[in-house]
C-alpha cells in the first residue's frame, strides 16, 4: 500500500523522500538556538515508523556513527515505512563530551518530562511527544561510559513478545534481560506499547568498529524483521541470541593499580583470576577473582582504581561454553566480514 506524507515536527515528508528537520531543543545564554537534528527517510510504502536515536548519552558516540553508515545504505531507497534517526538526541552533552545535560542531569533518567520543568524534562518531553510518539519500534543505541566498555549486547524486557522478538531479530549473541528504570526513555517507550530494545556496545568517547558493525548489521536485521527491507536473497547465519539468567559485577577490594587478564567477552570459571590489583610502589598484590561462572560482557578499561570500582560485568548463563563459542564465532565473523559501510554508495540525492 502506498504510503501517506508523514510529518514531523511541523514538516510533511512525502513518500519515497528524505529530510532533515531541525528539532528546536533550547536556547544558549547567547540566545543563539540549539536544534536535534531529525533524519526522516519515509519510504513509498506503507510500513512501521521505526526510531533509531543516539548520544541520549552525550559522550556515547558509537551509535552516532552507526546511524550514520545506516542512513547512507543504498536500501534505504527501497525502504517500506519510515525510519526516524536521532543521531545525537543529547545535543547539549555531545557539544561538551559529556554524558549529561549543563546542569548535571542525565536525560535518560528525565523521561516522560514535562513542558514546564527543568532543561533535562523539557528535552524529554520534547523528545517523548515529538518524535517517540511518532514512532511504531524503536531502537536506542547506547555504550558503556568513559572507561569502561561492553561487549556487544542487547538489554530488553523479554516480557513483552514484540519486544522478545526484535530483540532477537537484532542477531547479537547476547540478551540481557534487563529491568525497566524510572525515567528513561525506554520505560516510557514500553509503558506505550511501543517495542523498544537498547543496543550496548563499546565504550564512551571511542569508536569501535567491531561495535559499530555490529550495530549497523543489527539494525538492518530489525528493519527485515518488522518488513521495511525485503529478506537478503542469501540468508545470513543467524544465531540465536542466549538469554542471561542475571549479571553481576566483581569490584575492587582495594585501592591501586588494576591490570586486567580476561577480554570482552571471553568465557569465565567460578574462581578463575581475572585481573590483580598492586601498589605502584611495594610488590603489595591482589588478585581479583570471578565468585560465578560466565561471559564478561563489560570491563573497566582504566588502571588507576579505587576499592569498591566496578572492573568486570559478568552475566550468567545455563550453558556457559556453548554461548561463548558463539561469541566467539560471531565476532571473529563480524571481523572477517568485508566492510559494512566505507564502500556504501553516498547519500542519493
Ligand atoms: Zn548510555
Amino acid at each position: 500500500m502506498t504510503a501517506t506524507p508523514f510529518e514531523l515536527g511541523g514538516v510533511s515528508v512525502a513518500p519515497g523522500q528524505r529530510t532533515i528537520v531541525e528539532m528546536p531543543a533550547a536556547q544558549l545564554y547567547t540566545q543563539t538556538p540549539l536544534n536535534i537534528p531529525v533524519h526522516v527517510v519515509h519510504g513509498r510504502q506503507k510500513g512501521p515508523v521505526l526510531l533509531v536515536c543516539a548520544a541520549i548519552h552525550g559522550d556515547e558516540l558509537n551509535g552516532v556513527e552507526i546511524i550514520r553508515r545506516v542512513l547512507r545504505m543504498s536500501s534505504m531507497k527501497r525502504l517500506h515505512g519510515t525510519l526516524v534517526a536521532v543521531p545525537v538526541v543529547n545535543v547539549f552533552g555531545f557539544i561538551h563530551k559529556s554524558r549529561y545535560l549543563p546542569d548535571r542531569r542525565d536525560l535518560n533518567r528525565c523521561f516522560p518530562g514535562s513542558e514546564t520543568g527543568s532543561l533535562g524534562a523539557r528535552m524529554a518531553w520534547l523528545f517523548k511527544t515529538q518524535i517517540l510518539d511518532r514512532a511504531t519500534h524503536a531502537v536506542d543505541l547506547h555504550t558503556g561510559a568513559v572507561y569502561r566498555s561492553n561487549q556487544p549486547q542487547i538489554r530488553a524486557n523479554l516480557e513483552s513478545p514484540d519486544t522478545a522478538a526484535m530483540a532477537e531479530a537484532f542477531g547479537v549473541p547476547l540478551i540481557l534481560n534487563s529491568v525497566l528504570r524510572d525515567g528513561t526513555l525506554r520505560e516510557v517507550a514500553e509503558a506505550q506499547n511501543i517495542p523498544v530494545i537498547t543496543y550496548e556496545a563499546g565504550e564512551a568517547l571511542r569508536f569501535d568498529e567491531t561495535s559499530i558493525r555490529v550495530g549497523v548489521r543489527g539494525i538492518t536485521n530489525v528493519m527485515r524483521h518488522l518488513g521495511m527491507l525485503s529478506e537478503r536473497k542469501a540468508p545470513g547465519h543467524h544465531v540465536k541470541p542466549a538469554v542471561a539468567g542475571s549479571s553481576i559485577w566483581v569490584r575492587a577490594e582495594r585501592d591501586g593499580v588494576f591490570r586486567s587478564l580476561v577480554a570482552l567477552g571471553a568465557r569465565i570459571k567460578k574462581d578463575q583470576i581475572l585481573g590483580r590489583i598492586s601498589s605502584p610502589f611495594t610488590a603489595d598484590e591482589i588478585e581479583v577473582r570471578s565468585p560465578c561462572a560466565g561471559i564478561l560482557v563489560g570491563r573497566d578499561n582504566l588502571p588507576l582504581v579505587n576499592e569498591g570500582e566496578a572492573l568486570f560485568h559478568i552475566a550468567r548463563f545455563d550453558e556457559v561454553k556453548q554461548v561463548a563459542q558463539q561469541v566467539e564465532d560471531f565476532t571473529n565473523g563480524i571481523v572477517d566480514a568485508d566492510p559494512v559501510a566505507e564502500n556504501d554508495p553516498p547519500i542519493a540525492p
